[in-house]
């Protein structure tokens, strides 16, 4: 890249000209603001994403539960009306 005080060439990474010791400028940052923001998204997933989980995995196990239950049930009523007092 160029200096932008002096016009002189510099390396790509040069935080400052070699030649007029003037600040060159950063193409890189963007990079330190990105970082942070997606340290700080991840970050809060992590801590709060265990406690959802888990409660919709137990919310999940009943539901399965129960409707496995019923689908028995119905089965058993429908094939052996027989075994429940209040057949018909
Ligand atoms: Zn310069």
């Amino acid at each position: 890249m160029f200096c932008p005080s002096c016009g002189k060439q510099n390396k790509e990474t040069a935080v400052f000209c070699e030649f007029c010791g003037k600040a060159m400028p950063q193409k890189t940052t963007p990079l330190p603001i990105v970082q942070p923001v997606t340290q700080a998204n991840l970050n809060p997933k992590k801590a709060a994403a265990p406690k959802p989980r888990l409660s919709y995995n137990a919310k999940r196990g009943i539901i399965t539960g129960v409707l496995l239950v019923g689908l028995v049930l119905v089965v058993l009523l429908i094939y052996y009306p027989s075994i429940f007092p209040w057949n018909w």
